[in-house]
């Protein structure tokens, strides 16, 4: 059955009203240049609120506009983004800003067209920059925007199809308000990160929309959105070496593309190796008379795979002078190597130096 456009249009009032009245501060709320919208939303793509703030700050200071950003050195960006994950997104936010640079004279577009055509920008942070930052009425219909329309409306159609979730951003564009079509945004963003909150526990006494909505008048909440069972998640198994030469730990790079595609990693091994493997993998990169210490343990969950990783501390006697790691101090880890959440964690919980 398709969206009741009548019901869907009787939200607008009460919503922005209680926007009005409830909205939380946000740092980039109290300036919505296109810029700024841009990389909050592409930040806070599956990451909370309160992590994103103080990278979105320090982040503005340093890269203040588009032309700062284009001209980044990719490790200086990278170190910027230390702990976000999903780096192809900063990747990508780069490639952008060159491509505006290039082609819009350093100025980010207006036209929701030419927003959607950068780099690593889909239809969701096209629709949120173009309606907050330029007032054009596009929707921005990420998860808490699904699951608001999907109890409202109950409807059990699953949203991972495109074609619903296409009807549901159309349906939503009929009823933008002309003059206030980036509150509006925000508004339904809000609702469902406070209100309408996911796992079945909305809150519908502080709901704006509770006399509209129909799960909540059949208390069927919990039952929508309805979600396409998730495959489970690959186990890799990993040895993670903590190596150290002369108060120096070794890192190298990753492969460019893949899982974490180009960045520093500590060196490690597929599998659950024993002593004489890490000794043998040792000796083959020329690093000899090493005391090996079993280290702790540690897991990392990415969004397809989850890897297992027990490490070993290695106090490296010898290193050829052509070996293949880059040797690096504490002080170089803290100010300007990017190091991957998963290596962090091995890291910290056994640190050497
Ligand atoms: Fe969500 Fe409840 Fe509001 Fe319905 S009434 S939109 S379920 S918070």
């Amino acid at each position: 059955m398709p969206l009741d456009l009548t019901q869907l249009s009787q939200i607008t009032e009460p919503l922005l009203a209680w926007y009005e009245k409830n909205a939380r501060v946000l740092p980039w709320r109290e300036n919505t240049d296109a810029y700024r919208v841009w990389v909050s939303e592409i930040m806070l793509q599956q990451t909370r609120v309160d992590t994103v703030i103080p990278y979105y700050e320090r982040f503005l200071r340093r890269f203040p506009d588009v032309a700062a950003l284009a001209a980044a050195p990719e490790q200086e960006l990278l170190k910027m983004w230390e702990g976000l994950g999903y780096y192809s997104r900063v990747r990508n936010m780069q490639k952008a800003a060159q491509q505006i640079c290039e082609k819009h004279n350093g100025i980010f577009p207006n036209e929701y067209e030419q927003i959607l055509s950068l780099p690593g920008i889909g239809a969701y942070t096209a629709g949120a920059v173009a309606s907050i930052a330029w007032n054009k009425p596009y929707a921005a219909v990420d998860g808490n925007v699904l699951r608001v329309v999907t109890r409202l409306t109950a409807d059990s159609r699953e949203i991972s199809n495109t074609k619903f979730k296409n009807e549901i951003t159309a349906a939503l564009q009929e009823i933008y308000p002309v003059d206030k079509c980036g509150i509006f945004t925000q508004s339904l963003m809000e609702l469902g990160a406070v209100v309408c909150m996911p796992n079945g526990a909305p809150r519908c006494t502080e709901c704006p929309l509770q006399s509209l909505c129909s799960a909540c008048a059949a208390g069927t909440q919990p039952e929508y959105p309805v979600k396409k069972k998730q495959a489970q998640r690959r186990i890799e198994e990993k040895t993670v070496l903590i190596m150290i030469y002369a108060g120096r730990l070794a890192l190298q790079k990753r492969a460019r593309s893949g899982l974490l595609g180009g960045m520093w990693e500590l060196p490690n091994l597929s599998g659950k190796a024993d002593t004489a493997q890490i000794q043998k993998w040792l000796a083959k990169h020329k690093i000899t008379q090493c005391r090996i210490v079993k280290g702790r343990p540690a897991r990392h969950i990415f969004t397809h795979i989850e890897w297992q990783m027990d490490s070993y501390l290695i106090e490296c006697g010898q290193v050829s002078a052509d070996s293949d790691f880059t040797w690096i101090t504490e002080q170089d880890l803290e100010n300007e190597y990017a190091l991957p959440t998963a290596f962090k964690k091995v890291y910290t919980q056994n640190r050497p130096l």
